[in-house]
């Protein structure tokens, strides 16, 4: 057998504990599936006679899915062909349309990682990789079933109402009451990427900022029920994590929808 490990990378960031599916060259057969590790790679085995595999890179990691969302919300993964010992680079996949998407899903993943990890609750063993928890199963099973964030971009309201800016709706209806992303397009929004926020001279904050709300509103539900059920203390424990988003201990409210 022929064992294919790659590299997945987009704008020479690793694509971290991101889904990828093993695939037939019509990439119509499933054969498997795998979560790249914290270095964004992944194995598959790819028969006897070959080093490369058929893969669909899904736009999902253990963090949060990014959908493409100008007009339907739908998800994305690309086709592509991996080689064994390869890096692959997204941006020279020819899938230019979806680029922005995958580079914001690395970004969330970083986000994550770099701040929210370290923090009760999202420090509890069952949480890990997994900011909303990872369910028992298979990759693919995970992959259908996991709670996580999700992420409109570029978002449908903001395209047809250029004032209303990235927000994030606590507990989305279509995200099973979970949070849900909407982040403005980067041709009105600068903060998104750092070479649109260097060219305009504001800072590259949107993705920090938002998916900070979006950590949020699970912990706001948790303390809710620990407030229902037990002691104001545990509560607090539970608080603490929300004071280091702001300079000023103040608590940012959940959205936010216009320039202010
Ligand atoms: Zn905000």
């Amino acid at each position: 057998m022929g064992l294919v490990t790659a590299n997945i990378h987009v704008k020479g960031v690793p694509l971290r504990r991101a889904f990828v599916e093993h695939t037939d060259p019509t990439g119509l057969t499933s054969l498997g599936w795998a979560i790249t590790d914290s270095n964004g790679s992944f194995t598959f085995d790819a028969g006897l006679f070959s080093n490369s595999v058929d893969i669909k890179i899904h736009c999902q990691n253990s963090v949060v899915q990014v959908l493409n969302a100008p007009v339907l919300s739908v998800p994305i993964d690309i086709h592509v062909s991996a080689a064994n010992g390869g890096t692959l680079k997204v941006e020279k996949t020819g899938h230019n349309d979806v680029l922005d998407h995958f580079r914001i899903l690395a970004k969330c993943q970083d986000v994550y990682d770099t701040v929210w990890r370290q923090f009760r609750s999202y420090n509890d063993s069952d949480r890990g990789d997994f900011p909303l928890r990872r369910p028992a199963g298979d990759v693919k099973h995970v992959y259908n079933t996991a709670s996580r964030v999700q992420l409109n971009y570029p978002a449908l309201l903001q395209s047809a109402i250029p004032s209303i800016l990235t927000f994030v709706e606590p507990d989305a209806s279509g995200n099973h009451s979970l949070p849900l992303m909407h982040i403005q397009n980067r041709i009105i929004e600068f903060r998104v990427f750092e070479e649109d926020a260097a060219a305009h001279h504001v800072d590259p904050m949107i993705i920090p900022h938002e998916f900070g709300h979006a950590m949020h509103s699970p912990l706001c539900q948790a303390i809710r029920g620990q407030i229902s059920k037990r002691s104001t203390s545990v509560s607090l424990q539970l608080m603490q994590p929300m004071r280091t988003t702001t300079s000023t201990g103040r608590r940012l409210p959940s959205w936010h929808l216009s320039r202010q």
